[in-house]
């Protein structure tokens, strides 16, 4: 069997750096899908904010010239590999010397330029790709360069592309005025399909056209974004290349959120001794102020606290979640019409609802553990971890059916006993709190009923292998 080499394009990838799921998955998938016949390597921006224990270890290869336009601009080519992966860096400080990742100015500007220096990296590096994967609008016009600009050279030529939607709200949208000026690609008939409209450029149309075949992060998701609803005005042309469009589930990282080993937690458990977990419930009601007990259902929500997320729905509950007998922790910031309400309600009644207001990774460990239900109502959800990390801790998460949610919950059966979890269809309050009522019901009534779910959820397989072998057969359909 041919051996297949990928290079993954990401503008955020940890151990490195971090703002949302892209890095989480720029930072799994290479090593899951690496075996004998693929080799995945990565290749990312070199920010100004990259820890220095990394920057300090990694070899310079060469420098090279990125056209740009009218313009040449200097690029720096970094490798550094970490565990079994090697990372590729573009450096060039104009560019990544920034305090933010995101939300500057000249976004436009930078992420073409990223986009430029990736296709040019590969006539310098000593990798010869097979596949160029690119995710979000940020990498999104490589594969518009590569065909573009890039078929003479026996290095890029035959290259094929894959291009991953992370969101489709976030596509990298600008001024007509760059298409000539910074991208170069005025002349070229083709690339009027960039525009969205007369005066605008979107980038992630452009790998929507280009690309030899698209992938989102679940199935469902992949259905919806094809409808008005959810495609956010790219439905059109993802309607037209439904064919070579597919979803694929996310992984999380099971070694990282794993409640027999756990370091954050007060008492560590598995499936085979779910008895411990209320351990962490006793815990947390400790270390929030509220009433301590383990005779009263704890919910919780994790969130960024933003209108995806579904939280006017549960800001529209909230009373009647404190006419209930259950307990209710949110850990989570951003608007402020969100963080008043939690607020408000956390000081009014601080023995049943508490608001952490911050982002603190070890603390949602804690409360993963500590809960027995979990809230994820969201409006659109692509993939979602959370989920999958409440049901690896054998908390059962309440979601709506939509995107990787659908994909990963089991709703409760009540007939057969079945389920992972709690879901309902419709984007609306009355639903929500119908399955909260049946959670209740569930938890208060039949503790054994209870108990099987949580093993159900606390055994599903949320690991990278599934997706990691789907990638796999991808990459290996292309060539
Ligand atoms: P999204 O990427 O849309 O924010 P996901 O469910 O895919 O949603 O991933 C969210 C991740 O961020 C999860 O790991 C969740 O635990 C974490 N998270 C969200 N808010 C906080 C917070 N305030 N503190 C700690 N972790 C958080």
């Amino acid at each position: 069997m041919k051996k297949i080499n990928i290079l993954f394009a990401a503008s955020e990838c940890t151990p490195f750096i971090k703002t949302g799921g892209l890095a989480d998955v720029a930072g799994s998938l290479p090593a899951a899908v690496d075996t004998a016949n693929y080799e995945m390597r990565v290749i990312m921006p070199k920010y100004s904010a990259l820890p220095k224990k990394y920057t300090d270890r990694m070899e310079f290869l060469c420098n090279f010239d990125v056209p740009l336009g009218w313009r040449r601009q200097y690029c720096g080519l970094f490798k550094l590999k970490v565990g079994k992966v090697v990372y590729y860096f573009l450096d060039n400080e104009y560019y990544f010397k920034r305090n933010a990742l995101y939300g500057e100015f000249d976004d436009g500007e930078r992420f073409a330029f990223f986009s430029k220096a990736i296709c040019e990296a590969i006539l310098h590096m000593d990798f010869e790709p097979d596949i160029l994967h690119c995710n979000d609008w940020h990498t999104a016009l490589a594969p518009v360069f590569l065909r573009e600009f890039y078929r003479e050279p026996e290095k890029t030529r035959d290259i094929k592309t894959v291009f991953t939607i992370h969101n489709i709200k976030f596509q990298g949208m600008f001024s007509e005025a760059i298409l000539g000026d910074i991208l170069g690609l005025d002349g070229i008939p083709a690339a009027s399909q960039l525009l969205s409209d007369k005066d605008t450029v979107n980038f992630m149309l452009g790998a929507l056209c280009y690309a030899d075949r698209i992938t989102t992060v679940s199935p469902g998701y992949a259905d919806e974004i094809c409808t008005e609803y959810y495609g956010e005005g790219l439905d059109p042309v993802l309607r037209r290349r439904r064919s070579i469009l597919s979803g694929i589930l996310n992984g999380i990282d099971t070694k990282v959120y794993d409640p027999g080993k756990d370091k954050a937690l007060a008492v560590n458990y598995t499936s085979l001794c779910l008895e411990k977990k209320a351990g962490n419930k006793t815990a947390l009601q400790e270390e929030t102020g509220l009433r301590v007990s383990k005779d009263i259902p704890l919910f919780s929500l994790i969130s960024r606290l933003t209108e995806q997320k579904g939280l006017d729905l549960v800001t529209y509950i909230l009373p009647h979640i404190c006419d209930r007998e259950m307990q209710l922790v949110i850990l989570g910031v951003g608007d402020s019409k969100y963080e008043e309400a939690f607020r408000y309600y956390a000081n009014k009644y601080p023995e049943k609802i508490s608001f952490l207001q911050k982002f603190d990774e070890p603390l949602s460990h804690r409360i993963y553990a500590a809960s027995d239900a979990f809230l994820m109502p969201s409006r659109f959800e692509p993939c979602g971890l959370s989920q999958m990390m409440s049901m690896r801790y054998a908390t059962l998460p309440i979601v709506r059916e939509t995107g990787g949610l659908k994909d990963s919950v089991q709703a409760y059966n009540k007939y057969t006993g079945e389920g992972t979890g709690f879901s309902f269809a419709n984007f609306n309050a009355h639903e929500l709190l119908g399955e909260i009522d049946k959670a209740l019901d569930l938890w208060y009534n039949d503790k054994e009923g209870w108990r099987h779910l949580m093993k159900n959820a606390a055994e599903a397989d949320f690991s990278w292998k599934a997706s990691a072998k789907s990638y796999r057969e991808l990459y290996r359909g292309l060539i």
